[in-house]
């Protein structure tokens, strides 16, 4: 059975246990859904292309992850790494189903 890595997340600071991703040079598409007469536009679906990965952090303190040797991760092999090593030191809570 695979294994969900992010289940043993947990930020070092506030505890919180959602993980999100911060990308910079990102291409947003939006689909535009309204225009009325004075140029207001509304969006309907937005979707993103391209973009660098610039950390993963906490959805709610913005504290990042960071890897055994201090460095943040930017892809998803270096984020794995570093939650298995919070894992090893005990640094996360083990959550089980
Ligand atoms: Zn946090």
């Amino acid at each position: 059975m695979e294994e969900n890595l992010i289940k043993t997340y947990q930020c070092e600071k506030c505890g919180h246990t959602t993980l999100e991703e911060v990308m910079e040079n990102v291409v947003q598409l939006s689909t535009v859904s309204h225009l009325d007469e004075s140029g207001c536009v509304d969006y309907g679906e937005h979707s993103s292309q391209e973009g660098d990965v610039v950390q993963y952090q906490c959805e709610t303190c913005g504290e990042p992850v960071r890897a055994e040797d201090g460095t943040i991760p930017d892809n998803g092999e270096d984020l794995r790494d570093a939650l298995k090593f919070r894992v090893r030191i005990g640094q996360c809570a083990e959550k089980s189903e």
